[in-house]
């Protein structure tokens, strides 16, 4: 089963953080992390419907301008998610403007801004473009187990990691598709209708096998007339320490996704150099992505003194990960 989203390294594995989820179906997208997307052409970034900011360096936010400046003529809404302190720093850029003349234009950009806390608490404001981007507060709201968004399709989790700083870390879950067999449907003497979404939803939500529905135990269901395909999952994280919770979490955040982004900042030779940067090394981040058993791995945020030698980076992460699973 295809992934209903591509996923894209807007600057490649050297340049800033941004990695865009392209949805196949839909004209939507969303961004993992803001670093400067001048390389991504207005027509996808006003494809944008949230935004997911892991930390506010600049490397990782500086995107912000351009996202608005694209975006501002337009109306519509996007919303965006960082750590702690982040509805400030959105409102501190903004204040950053004049905005005397955006009340005339058509649209009323907003921006929706969220800012989770440590104890999935989420604090949210919102920015329009009408009212000069002053700051609207929003009643609170959660994120219970670090969901901080839960379409039918998917659900996207973040995970607090330690940077010296709250950085956030992020999975992308894409849910089980439910495929209903008809002709064994109708062997089971059952139609097709309106109730079969309840069914679909039963599954998606995990209801135990003995759940009745229409008469039947949805277990039997499931067995008898339903293929279930599970969903694809792909992980991010970057600018973290190497350390055992940092890995633990990572190893919960991401465990066995098909398709896992981690940062690689250093070779292991510059193992101390990457502490004190509070980053990991390609090892390091090889043994975390064996922790998590992450199926495939794709390694970034190489450390400019790296270009040129970016086969190195990568040997080393494959060869810990290789090491560690014999
Ligand atoms: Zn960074
Ligand atoms: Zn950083």
């Amino acid at each position: 089963m295809r992934p209903i989203i591509s996923a894209e390294l807007v600057n490649g594995a050297f340049g800033d953080p941004a990695l865009y989820l392209d949805f196949r179906f839909e004209r939507r997208a969303l961004l993992l992390d803001l670093g400067d997307i001048a390389a991504l052409p207005p027509r996808k970034i006003l494809r944008l419907s949230d935004v997911f900011v892991s930390h506010a360096h600049m490397d990782h936010f500086s995107g912000f301008d351009r996202l608005v400046r694209v975006s501002l003529g337009r109306g519509g809404e996007v919303r965006l998610y960082g750590p702690p302190a982040f509805v400030d720093q959105v409102e501190h850029k903004l204040a950053a403007y004049t905005w005397n003349l955006v009340e005339r234009y058509p649209g009323d950009f907003t921006l929706l801004v969220h800012e989770v806390a440590p104890d999935w608490s989420v604090r949210a404001a919102r920015f329009r473009s009408r009212r000069s981007f002053a700051r609207e507060a929003l009643p609170d709201e959660g994120s219970p187990d670090g969901v901080l968004l839960e379409e039918d399709q998917f659900r996207l989790r973040t995970a607090f990691l330690d940077h010296g700083i709250a950085c956030l870390g992020f999975a992308f879950e894409e849910k089980a598709h439910v495929n209903v067999w008809r002709n064994r449907l109708a062997e089971m003497g059952l139609p097709v209708g309106p109730w079969l979404n309840d069914l679909k939803r039963a599954v998606a939500e995990g209801l135990p096998d003995h759940t009745p529905i229409r008469g039947w135990a949805l277990g039997e269901l499931k067995a008898r007339a339903l293929q279930i395909v599970p969903g694809q999952k792909l992980a991010y994280v970057t600018d973290l320490v190497y350390s055992a919770q940092n890995e633990a979490r990572i190893a919960r955040l991401a465990a066995d996704a098909d398709l896992l982004f981690i940062e690689s900042v250093f070779l292991s030779s510059e193992a101390e150099h990457a502490a004190r940067k509070l980053h990991l090394t390609a090892a390091q981040a090889g043994r975390i992505a064996r922790t998590a058993r992450a199926r495939a791995v794709i390694p970034f945020h190489f450390s400019p003194r790296y270009l040129g030698r970016e086969a190195e980076l990568r040997a080393e992460l494959e060869r810990t990960r290789a090491a560690l699973s014999t």
